[in-house]
């Protein structure tokens, strides 16, 4: 294409240019070729510049917009399949959709992640007095609204072995949050139990088969019920959990790594029936 062309061709974007985005202009050197301003997104103002190759319409205009970082080519259809008949404003057009888009996606994600602070704290109450052998707080160690910690403390009437442990949970609302579900991870304290908690809480319903209608707060009530049953003492022998009134009575297995709890009542009519003073687990003498 002669220049004869290109300036024909600059001349009618300008028109078209001057049309749309009143608020572009040619700057100083007053070339037809060059155009920076100010455009408003979403009511927002964004400094915009752009330049028009020599190579056009063969080659698109560049366009930068004043802190957009990522690699507008790519994201905008129009300059990744650009086409000859294409005009400048086609591509101003379609930065504003793409920044006001992501402009809507950002208030949306503000909005829910809000919602789930607000969850998480109506909850909380229920959290931390909900159960009789774990308690649970929820605490934020910094203003992210994508980090919360749980902080799990066995009660009194725990199976003995566990009783006044400490586990720390930190649950983050990744990036993709709603559509991916939570992270869960066991920060400290796994040690002190005996388990695969990470499994275990994986599989936790809400997060086994998680949806974006789900929330935070339902994750750390299932935690606080896995919990709950994790850590009620039950008797072997009559597979029966032993409650507050009957725990201070109960028998209790001296082995550190067992600790397994009897009903007073159950341990003795076992005796009774001839079997040896053992706990029923490890053997050690009772
Ligand atoms: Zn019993
Ligand atoms: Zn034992």
């Amino acid at each position: 294409m002669g220049d004869v062309d290109y300036y024909k061709r600059l001349t009618l974007e300008a028109k078209l240019i001057k049309q749309k985005y009143k608020t572009l202009g040619t700057g100083r050197e007053g070339k037809l070729s060059k155009w920076s301003g100010c455009i408003t997104v979403r009511n927002r103002p964004l400094n915009i510049s752009i330049q028009i190759p020599e190579e056009f319409p063969n080659k698109p205009p560049l366009i930068n917009a004043n802190g957009v970082q990522t690699n507008l080519n790519e994201e905008l259809d129009v300059l990744k399949n650009w086409r000859q008949e294409y005009n400048v404003t086609d591509v101003i057009d379609a930065l504003r959709k793409y920044l006001e888009e992501k402009i809507d996606a950002d208030k949306t994600i503000s909005r829910r992640l809000a919602e789930e602070l607000q969850g998480m704290r109506e909850n909380s109450r229920l959290l931390m007095s909900g159960s009789e052998y774990v308690s649970i707080r929820v605490m934020r160690d910094n203003p992210s609204l994508r980090e919360y910690r749980l902080l799990i403390v066995f009660q009194k009437y725990s199976k003995p072995r566990l009783n006044g442990k400490v586990i720390n949970i930190k649950l983050k609302l990744p990036e993709e949050f709603p559509m991916a579900k939570p992270k869960i991870e066991i920060s400290s304290g796994k040690e002190e139990i005996d388990l695969n908690l990470g499994n275990y809480l994986e599989n936790l319903p809400p997060m086994r088969n998680w949806t974006p209608d789900k929330h935070l707060f339902e994750v750390a009530l299932s935690i606080l019920e896995f919990f709950n049953n994790f850590a009620m003492a039950v008797c072997p022998i009559c597979l029966n959990k032993i409650n507050a009134q009957e725990y201070d009575s109960a028998i209790k297995c001296r082995n550190p790594r067992c600790q397994s709890l009897y009903h007073k009542n159950c341990f003795e009519g076992w005796i009774k029936q001839g079997y040896k003073r053992e706990c029923v687990f490890c053997d050690t003498p009772i």
